[in-house]
């Protein structure tokens, strides 16, 4: 054991957002624990988290920058992206360029590139891979409340009589939360579990009833609940549109769930027979092309029973990584501001645009994920900026992304790692600094923003996101509005914008941090917003008012739509998703050799009935395709999948043996409200290989 002292931090990887004590050895590494006084994870760490010492390092990272693969100097590299910058925004309009950001930025990073884009270069066409998490929560959090507000807290879990997990397998994707339920259901064995899946995944091991519902059918089933819910006085009070929505739910029929009626009976008791509701959803909700409508199906039934903003009780939408909340606050998403404030409200937008004394405001929405990309390849987006993400893995239909950032005109990439298939692509890298090597703040999915801290050096030449695109900036000819000297100077002008949000009823406000010191900055402590009298109890709208005009909360009529029937030459439902260890493109969790213990190698999960009709034997090779895309991957024979639905984790690119790109498979088809993709469902044909 180091006697150097232990550095606060907050893991590199999900939503949840632990807190992590890491000691730097004094020469280049790290040891790690979990923070036992973080609140998210008072000491628990998953295995991601437990290997993030065994990430850091120079291994295979971009340490200069590039320029057409030529090394570079930084002023060389930076005054080449600011000219060409300028000059297709001169030639062709702001909106000819566009940047392309991520979840796993810091929201220093975040606040600059937001800043940059909408208030000086006057487009609103940044987006970012949140897009592909959770941007279908946003959309119903801001139907149904006004604002995009989770209201639960991760105790609230913890203090439920019956929680109901749908499309979310917490076990593998948000570890640390599914272990503090798994032990508040040892504590008290009477809470019920419900696992609403198609899958029988991990998470089902701590389950009471497991409820495999026909792939898409969510709203259906929170429909046909909410028909038959008992209906709470709060909502008479609260909550406008019942009728409506019961009008609406009324018209289900739950036979289109392909559930058994005695699961759903079961179901139905747990639902009507207990107050403290938690109901936890995540991706197999928001990565469909009617994800916003499933989250208003779940909202309305907390809605109409009063199960919101009170101990053990309410919606919970469960984040996919380590700061997407804190992207969504920012205004890091192409149809939004900062601090909850609307690109769409004229008064929001001169709010912003005097306190940034900007010279350009966006005035409309930018392009979203999969949108931004078509302009790509159609010529529309000229000069596009990539940072922290790999697309051309990641993205729908990823090879078609792939082509057209190889066809773009100025292509500039910020990456740890010169060797991603995106990064490859670019005319210009930048070498940037990665988690353990930069210091800035998180937001986690109950609200929570902690600080990450510095324990290392910068690899090579690397500096942070908000340094780089802050110089870049100056070079475009906004030195003033650009000119911070650290992180918590940017943090510190955040948190006063927060506070002209305040004033215009955006429920964000961390104006207490207004002005922040360095020193100050140093020694926050994570912290709940909002931090003032509007909070309760660190829950929201228990006995307030919503962020409505009328201050009611909005029940939906939510029809739902089933998926298409798929076509007879692609006749499976390809469903996608991550494992337990290992995160994204595995560009971070791969250097560490331990996390690909669990499963090494790209595969594909499917029914044994399948498999024997197509005669593919365990651990054999099949060939997965469609006109848009191809993977080879390893044939997991297993009952835990539906007939007719096999599954296929996310993480491995072409390089890795066989070609796992299996988001190349994934049709461009996005939920009409949140421009999410449908990144659950993609129709395949399947053969050995
Ligand atoms: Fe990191 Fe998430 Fe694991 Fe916590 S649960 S250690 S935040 S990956």
């Amino acid at each position: 054991a180091s006697s150097r002292p232990a550095i606060r931090t907050t893991c590199a990887y999900c939503g949840v957002g632990c807190g992590v004590l890491a000691t730097p050895d004094g020469a280049g590494g790290l040891t790690i624990a979990g923070d036992p006084e973080h609140p998210a994870n008072f000491g628990r760490l998953c295995v991601k988290g437990a290997a993030l010492g065994e990430t850091v390092g120079t291994k295979g990272r971009l340490l200069a920058p590039r320029i057409q693969d030529r090394e570079a100097t930084w002023d060389q590299a930076l005054d080449l992206v600011a000219q060409r910058f300028s000059e297709t925004i001169a030639a062709h309009g702001p909106d000819s360029v566009g940047f392309y950001v991520s979840g796993q930025m810091l929201t220093e990073d975040y606040y600059v590139a937001n800043k940059l884009m909408k208030g000086f270069i006057g487009s609103a066409n940044i987006d970012t891979n949140s897009r592909l998490c959770m941007a279908s929560s946003v959309a119903g959090h801001r139907r149904a409340f006004g604002t995009d507000t989770v209201p639960g807290l991760y105790e609230d879990l913890e203090l439920a009589d019956a929680v109901i997990l749908t499309g979310s397998n917490l076990a593998w994707c948000h570890p640390v939360l599914y272990q503090r339920l798994a032990a508040a259901k040892a504590a008290r064995p009477e809470m019920r579990i419900v696992v609403i899946d198609p899958r029988r995944t991990a998470t089902c091991d701590i389950a009471d009833l497991h409820l495999p519902l026909a792939p898409g059918s969510d709203a259906v089933l929170f429909n046909w609940l909410l028909s038959l819910s008992p209906l709470s006085p709060f909502c008479a009070e609260h909550v406008s549109g019942l009728d409506e929505a019961m009008a609406a739910a009324g018209q289900v029929d739950v036979r289109e769930t392909g559930l058994d009626f005695g699961l759903l009976r079961q179901f139905l008791a747990i639902w009507q027979q207990t107050d403290k509701v938690v109901t936890v959803y995540s991706q197999g909700i928001n990565q469909s092309d009617s994800g916003s409508d499933k989250v208003n199906a779940i909202l309305n039934c907390h809605l109409a029973t009063g199960r919101i903003g009170r101990p053990g009780m309410g919606p919970f939408s469960v984040t996919g990584q380590p700061n997407a909340m804190g992207g969504r606050e920012v205004g890091g998403l192409a149809n939004m501001l900062a601090c909850h404030l609307e690109l769409e409200n004229p008064t929001h937008r001169a709010a912003v645009r005097d306190f940034w004394a900007a010279p350009g405001m966006a005035e409309r929405p930018g392009l979203k994920a999969v949108d931004m990309f078509r302009a790509v390849e159609d010529g529309r987006i000229k000069a596009l900026w990539i940072i922290c993400t790999n697309p051309a893995v990641l993205m729908p239909e990823a090879d078609r992304v792939a082509r057209a950032i190889a066809g773009c005109d100025f292509v500039v990439v910020s990456d740890m790692f010169a060797t991603t298939d995106t990064a490859r692509l670019a005319h210009v890298l930048l070498p940037a600094t990665g988690w353990g090597e930069k210091d800035g703040t998180v937001t986690n999915s109950e609200r929570r923003i902690s600080r990450q801290r510095r324990l290392l050096p910068p690899a090579g030449q690397a500096r942070d996101d908000w340094r780089i695109l802050a110089d870049v900036a100056v070079r475009m000819g906004w030195p003033d509005a650009f000119g911070w000297q650290g992180p918590a100077e940017v943090f510190g002008e955040y948190a006063a914008l927060s506070g002209v949000a305040g004033d215009l009823g955006s429920d964000f406000d961390i104006s207490a941090h207004a002005g922040i010191d360095a020193a100050g900055y140093e020694a926050l402590q994570p912290f709940l917003w909002p931090q003032s009298a509007r909070r309760q109890g660190g829950r929201f709208f228990g006995a307030g008012r919503f962020h409505t005009p009328d201050g009611k909360a909005r029940m939906l009529a939510v029809q739902p739509r089933l998926p298409e029937p798929a076509p007879d030459a692609l006749p499976f439902r390809l469903n996608t998703g991550r494992i337990r260890d290992q995160w994204h493109t595995m560009t971070r969790t791969g250097l560490a050799p331990r996390l690909s213990r669990h499963l090494a190698e790209p595969f594909l999960e499917i029914h044994p009935e399948d498999a024997v009709r197509l005669g593919l034997a365990p651990a054999t090779l099949a060939e997965v395709e469609n006109p848009a895309g191809r993977a080879i991957l390893r044939v997991l024979v297993t009952d835990r999948v539906r007939p007719g639905h096999p599954f296929a984790p996310m993480h491995w690119t072409g390089e890795t043996g066989p070609s796992g790109r299996v988001d190349a498979l994934v049709p461009g088809l996005t939920d009409p409200v949140s421009g999410q993709p449908a990144l659950k469902s993609a129709a395949v044909a399947i053969r050995p290989f």
